[in-house]
């Protein structure tokens, strides 16, 4: 039987608290911060070391982004990860979340055995929760969304708890299939000093469209298979605040007048 196998799909985002946003492009200016893992994708690995913990097995981390984004696959191995691959490519630029899902998906099928996907419910930056669902969709696989207690976990299936508009559900997943994971699952463990210095010299493996063409079509890749396209980006302009002064004996009557008059003349 093939040793139980895990896939952790980890994104790495510009450091939100700092990066700056370019108005006049409408987009990240992705120069003015630092990057770092996604953060509901440490919940994501912290779940999968419980689970290798628990019953055994191993975790691949994988991540499609710049080459940069290497780093997060260190810091990855470094809390647990077995194995890293890294999707980099030109011909992944310009991937809207359908595009990004199919490439992680197409990876995915060309490792061959996989047991469990876990990713985080959504990233930081992008924010869409699309990418966990569209792996599974794409995979043909079952999902469970927005999971946030693990209550027993198994070598066939996993029992779960997720919370969906304020409900709590219980959800048995059999495998193979996909979990995407909240914040209130667990508190992922620092690295050890160990575990960083065995991620230093880990190899990571980079992976290109090439490599996916066996198990993926052209066509469905990078910006040519992506069927949405980002037209126009706005920041909401706060609405000018405005004050008047009421002067007087009948300040008091004046500005509940005035108040009603604003408020559509209640
Ligand atoms: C038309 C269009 C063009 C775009 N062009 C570009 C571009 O040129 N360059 C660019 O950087 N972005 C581009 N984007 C953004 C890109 O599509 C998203 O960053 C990506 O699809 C992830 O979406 P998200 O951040 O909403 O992830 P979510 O759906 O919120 O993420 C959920 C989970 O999926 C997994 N996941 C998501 N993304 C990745 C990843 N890359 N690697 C591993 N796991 C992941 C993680 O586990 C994550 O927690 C474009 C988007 C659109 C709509």
């Amino acid at each position: 039987m093939a040793n139980f196998s895990i896939i952790v799909p980890i994104k790495e985002v510009p450091d939100i608290e700092k990066v700056n946003f370019d108005r006049e492009k409408g987009r990240i200016d992705r120069s003015s911060a630092t990057s770092e893992p996604n953060p509901f994708d440490l919940n994501a690995l912290e779940e999968a070391v419980k689970i290798k913990e628990e019953i055994g097995g191993n975790i691949t981390v994988i991540s499609m982004g710049p080459p940069q984004a290497e780093d997060t696959l260190r810091d990855a191995i470094a809390r647990g990860g077995d194995k890293a691959i890294l999707l980099t490519d030109k011909g992944f630029a310009g991937s809207d979340t359908w595009a990004t899902s199919y490439t992680l998906a197409t990876a995915i099928k060309k490792l061959g055995h996989y047991d469990l996907i876990i990713c985080g419910e959504k990233t930081v930056d992008g924010d869409t929760g699309q990418v966990g669902p569209e792996i599974a969709e794409v995979l043909d696989i079952p999902h469970v969304s927005y999971v946030n207690k693990t209550i027993e976990r198994g070598k066939d299936s996993i029992i779960v708890q997720t919370e969906v508009w304020g409900r709590l559900y219980k959800k048995e997943l059999k495998f193979p299939g996909l979990i995407t994971v909240t914040k209130d699952l667990n508190e992922p463990r620092l690295p050890t000093l160990t575990n960083k210095l065995k991620a230093k010299s880990a190899e990571i493996e980079r992976w290109g469209l090439d490599d996916l063409l066996d198990t993926g079509d052209e066509k469905h890749f990078g910006i040519k298979g992506s069927p949405t396209s980002v037209v126009n980006i706005e920041v909401p302009k706060e609405k000018g605040r405005k004050s008047k002064i009421f002067e007087g004996k009948d300040a008091a009557k004046k500005m509940v007048e005035q108040l009603r008059k604003d408020l559509g003349g209640i």
